[in-house]
C-alpha cells in the first residue's frame, strides 16, 4: 500500500492534493492541536488492538489496517510528543528488562532483615543502586541516619516515589518453606514484606528516567524510603522538614496479595505512639519495702486504668502496649519503669482525645503509686490515610492492562500449604482475579485496623498507594508466615507487575497535564475542611535509637546469610532450598 493511500484514509483529500508527504507531516506538526480529535480516535482504535498477555507483556495481536495506520502515521504526528500509550509500552519493556535487578533487590533486602531505624545495610545498598543510575542522593534527612532523598531530573512536575524498608521482630524465616523454620532463631526478618517495595519503585523510576531522556520529557523524580514504618516514626518528620514542599504528587507502594489501588478515605486507623516513663525510689524489696516507691506500680496502674477505660470507647479504636522497662530485679523496688502505647482511632480529633485520656490516666497512676511521671515521649504518629481519586483511576486503568502475574503450580502449592499452616478454613491459593477499584470507606463502615504514616504524606500532597501481589492472602500479618513468599518467585513476579503499573502511572503523571490538574483539584477539596496538623510536637525528634540493641545482638550472625548475587542466581539457591518445600522432613 502506498503512503498516500493510507493517509487519504484518515485525512482530508484537500490537504493531500496540495501537499507532499513532508508537507503534510509538517502541517500536522504545526497545527497538531487542531487534530486532537483525529489522533484521539486513532489512539482509541489502536489501543483496542493492543492486547495484554497475562504476564503483562504487550503484544500486537494482529496487524490489520488500523494497526498499520497507527504504526505509520502516529510516529510522524507525534514526532516531538509521542502518545502516552507508546511510552507505556516502552515503560513495560524497560521494567521487564530489569526483572533480574528486581529479583536481586527483593532477595537482598530480605536477607538483610533489618528493623526500623537500623536499616543500615538496606539503605547503603539502595543508595548505591540509585547513585549508579544517576540519582543525586541526600543522606540522613530529618536527622535519621538510614533515611535519604534521591533526586533525578529538573523542574516540574516533581513526582515522589516511596516504599517502606523495615522488618518485624522475631520473624526470621527460610523463604519458600511452608512451616516455621527460622534462618536464625529469634532474629528479625521480613514478616511484613517491606523488602519488596523499593524494587518496585526503583525499577519504575529507572524506566521512566530513560523515557524522559529519550523523549525529552521535563520533570523531576524523587525516591525516599519508609524508614521505621512499623514504628510509624519518620514520615511526619519528612513532612515537617519540608521534603514534600515542591512535590506535585506521590506514588507509594506496599506489598499485598493483589494488584490494587483505592481512593478517598482508606480503612484502618491513624495513631499516636507514646512512651510514658515513671520514676520512684529504690529500697530493699523484702527488708524495707515501705521506704520504696515502685515505678512499675505506676506502669501497672496505668495499664489497669486503660483496660477499664476501653469499655467506654467507640468501637473503631485500637489500643495496645508493651512494657519497655519493668525494673531490674525483684529484690530492688523499681526506681524506673516505662510503658509504650499505640493509641489508634479513625481521625485526628479522636486520636488526640485518646491522648488526653492517656495523659490523665498516666498522671492518676503516678499519684496512686507516689511516683513521678517524668516523660511523655512521642515515638511515632500516623494520620489516617486518604488517597487521590484521579491518580487512583489512572493507576487502575494501568492495573487492568498489566493484570496479575501468571502463577505456576509451585507458587500455588506454596501458597496453599502456607494457608493450611496458618490454620485457615479457606485454602484458596494465590488470586487469579484482580480486585475492583474501591472508593472511600465511610467512618460508619470503618471498624478500624492498621495504620501507615503515609497518611501524613497523603494529607500533604496528592498521594496513592499501589498494592502489589508479592505475598500470600489470608495470613495474620507481622508474622514469620508473612515472610515465607517474600524471597520466592511469588515476590519477584508481584514486584515486576507492581513496577510496570508504577512506571505506566509515571508516564501518565509526566505527560498528561490534565491528570495532575485534576489530582490537585481533588486534593484541594479533600483539605478544604480537614486541615493537616502534625501530631508530633515541635520539640519531638525521631526515636533513632529504637531497635539498636536487638540488631546489635543479631547482626553478626545475620551477616553470614546476606545474599551474594555474584555466586548465586537467587537467595533460594544460596540457602539450598527446593522451591517449594512443603512437607516437614
Ligand atoms: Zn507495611
Amino acid at each position: 500500500m502506498q503512503k498516500g493511500v493510507i493517509l487519504s484514509l484518515v485525512f482530508p483529500a484537500s490537504i493531500l492534493s496540495t501537499q507532499t508527504l513532508d508537507g503534510v507531516v509538517s502541517y500536522f506538526l504545526l497545527f497538531r492541536a487542531k487534530f486532537d480529535k483525529v489522533t484521539m480516535v486513532l489512539r482509541i482504535l489502536t489501543y483496542n488492538e493492543i492486547k495484554t498477555k497475562r504476564e503483562g507483556i504487550f503484544v500486537m495481536n494482529k496487524i490489520n489496517l488500523k494497526s498499520l495506520l497507527y504504526l505509520i502515521i502516529v510516529p510522524f504526528l507525534f514526532a516531538e510528543n509521542p502518545p502516552s500509550e507508546k511510552l507505556k509500552l516502552m515503560a513495560v519493556e524497560k521494567v521487564d528488562s530489569q526483572s533480574k535487578l528486581i529479583q536481586e533487590m527483593v532477595d537482598m533486602i530480605f536477607s538483610f532483615g533489618e528493623l526500623g531505624f537500623q536499616e543500615i545495610e538496606t539503605s547503603n545498598y539502595l543508595i548505591g543502586i540509585l547513585e549508579q543510575n544517576g540519582f543525586k542522593v541526600t543522606r540522613g534527612i530529618s536527622g535519621i541516619p538510614t533515611a535519604w532523598m534521591a533526586e533525578w531530573g529538573k523542574g516540574k512536575p516533581v513526582i515522589a516515589l516511596g516504599s517502606d524498608i523495615d522488618g518485624i521482630p522475631k520473624s526470621s524465616q527460610m523463604p519458600g518453606v511452608a512451616y516455621h523454620k527460622p534462618i536464625i532463631k529469634g532474629a528479625p526478618g521480613h514478616g511484613e514484606g517491606h523488602n519488596s517495595g523499593q524494587a518496585v519503585i526503583v525499577a519504575a523510576a529507572i524506566a521512566m528516567k530513560e523515557i524522559m531522556i529519550n523523549e525529552k520529557i521535563k520533570g523531576t523524580l524523587k525516591i525516599w524510603p519508609g524508614v521505621a514504618e512499623e514504628l510509624v516514626a519518620t514520615k511526619a518528620y519528612f513532612v515537617r522538614d519540608g521534603y514534600f514542599k515542591d512535590v506535585d504528587a506521590c506514588i507509594f507502594t506496599h506489598v499485598s496479595s493483589n494488584l490494587a489501588v483505592t481512593h478517598g478515605q482508606a480503612g484502618g486507623n491513624g495513631l499516636l505512639s507514646v512512651e510514658y516513663s515513671f520514676e520512684g525510689k529504690t529500697a530493699h524489696s523484702a527488708g524495707s519495702p515501705w521506704r520504696g516507691k515502685s515505678a512499675l506500680d505506676a506502669v501497672e496502674l496505668m495499664n489497669i486504668g486503660w483496660n477499664f477505660r476501653r469499655e467506654h470507647l467507640r468501637p473503631p479504636y485500637r489500643i495496645h502496649y508493651i512494657i519497655t522497662d519493668g525494673g531490674d530485679q525483684p529484690n530492688v523496688v523499681p526506681r524506673n519503669a516505662s510503658v509504650w502505647y499505640y493509641l489508634r482511632e479513625l481521625d485526628y480529633e479522636h486520636i488526640m482525645e485518646l491522648f488526653d485520656y492517656s495523659n490523665d490516666i498516666a498522671e492518676g497512676a503516678a499519684k496512686m503509686s507516689g511516683t513521678e511521671l517524668i516523660s511523655t515521649r512521642i515515638l511515632g504518629s500516623a494520620w489516617p490515610r486518604y488517597f487521590n481519586e484521579p491518580i487512583a483511576r489512572a493507576m487502575y486503568t494501568n492495573i487492568k492492562e498489566v493484570g496479575l502475574p501468571v502463577w505456576d503450580k509451585n507458587d500455588q502449592a506454596l501458597a496453599k500449604a502456607v494457608q493450611k499452616e496458618a490454620g485457615n478454613k479457606e485454602i484458596k491459593g494465590l488470586p487469579t482475579e484482580l480486585d475492583s477499584l474501591r472508593g472511600p470507606v465511610s467512618s460508619k463502615n470503618n471498624w478500624g485496623g492498621g495504620s501507615d504514616d503515609i497518611g501524613d504524606i497523603s494529607w500533604t500532597v496528592p498521594t496513592v498507594t499501589l498494592r502489589f501481589p508479592s505475598n500470600i492472602p489470608g495470613l495474620p500479618g507481622h508474622n514469620w508466615l508473612n515472610g515465607i513468599s517474600m524471597a520466592t518467585p511469588i515476590a519477584h513476579k508481584g514486584a515486576v507487575a507492581g513496577a510496570k503499573v508504577t512506571a505506566m502511572t509515571l508516564v501518565d503523571l509526566f505527560t498528561d497535564k490534565g491528570l495532575l490538574k485534576d489530582a490537585k483539584k481533588y486534593f484541594k477539596n479533600q483539605t478544604k475542611e480537614t486541615k493537616y496538623q502534625p501530631m508530633i510536637r515541635k520539640t519531638d525528634k525521631p526515636a533513632i535509637e529504637l531497635n539498636e540493641e536487638i540488631m546489635r545482638n543479631y547482626r553478626d550472625e545475620m551477616k553470614k546469610y546476606y545474599y551474594d548475587p555474584s555466586k548465586y542466581d537467587t537467595y533460594l539457591d544460596q540457602l539450598g532450598i527446593t522451591y517449594p518445600t512443603i512437607k516437614k522432613k
